[in-house]
């Protein structure tokens, strides 16, 4: 299952030169527990994440459509969009759904390990100003495992959370692959990386207003990122 994965993120790294790398090439933390994928259980429980946001029109879509469909997702936001647009940071925690950290600016490049601390804990700072208990899960930026990264986590007692499902959703595919790549994929503990943060166009409210219907038809229960860990089996 892992080498499968990896193979995933493996293809996303191709497709966008140096976005990302996969975990299990990093040498010294190949099988490290750490780093969560997803979560089996046999209660058909699976988590939707959305990265890169508040973004001030598609959070919102997306909130909206969750709302609707009465299901609750992990969001993994950027801190200096959350100080752009708290509101929808706020709406985020009122309607039930997690929040993750996602670094205050989403650094892609190589960081010192004094810069990539900075960038969680300004990230941490913003997101308290809003919630009362602090983050438990960290995002790295594109998925970009690193042994600072893993060390920086385990410091600052987070949950280092990469994803099952890759929708690609941020390379604005047609909204039909989004939802065919998902629906030939899932299985129960799946974790689903979206994003609610792409700058235009984005196809995911309309992916997602195929897929949550289409799950829940499935018998899919949509869990929180903790909710899912938190469970037996
Ligand atoms: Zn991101």
């Amino acid at each position: 299952m892992r080498s499968g994965i990896c193979q995933r993120l493996l293809s996303l790294c191709l497709a966008v030169g140096v976005m990302c790398s996969c975990p299990m090439s990093v040498a010294g933390i190949e099988e490290n527990e750490a780093i969560v994928y997803q979560r089996k259980n046999d209660r058909l429980d699976i988590a939707l994440t959305f990265d890169d946001g508040p973004h001030e029109r598609y959070t919102e879509e997306i909130l909206d459509i969750l709302a609707e469909y009465g299901v609750r997702a992990t969001f993994f936001v950027i801190g200096e969009n959350a100080d752009r647009y708290p509101a929808l940071l706020e709406r985020q925690l009122s309607e039930g759904h997690e929040i993750g950290n996602h670094t205050q600016t989403h650094p892609l490049r190589n960081l010192t390990r004094e810069q990539m601390e900075q960038e969680i804990t300004a990230c941490e700072t913003t997101i308290g100003e809003w919630v009362d208990k602090r983050p438990l899960l960290f995002r790295p930026p594109g998925g970009i495992i690193s042994q600072t990264v893993m060390a920086l986590a385990e410091d600052h007692r987070y949950r280092v959370i990469l994803w099952s499902i890759d929708t690609r959703d941020w390379a604005h595919p047609p909204v039909a692959q989004i939802t065919k790549t998902v629906l030939d994929q899932v299985s129960a503990g799946d974790i689903i990386l979206m994003h609610d943060g792409i700058k235009t166009d984005s196809p995911t409210p309309d992916a997602l207003r195929i897929l949550i219907p289409a799950l829940l038809a499935r018998g899919y229960h949509f869990v929180t990122v903790s909710e899912l860990l938190a469970e037996e089996g």
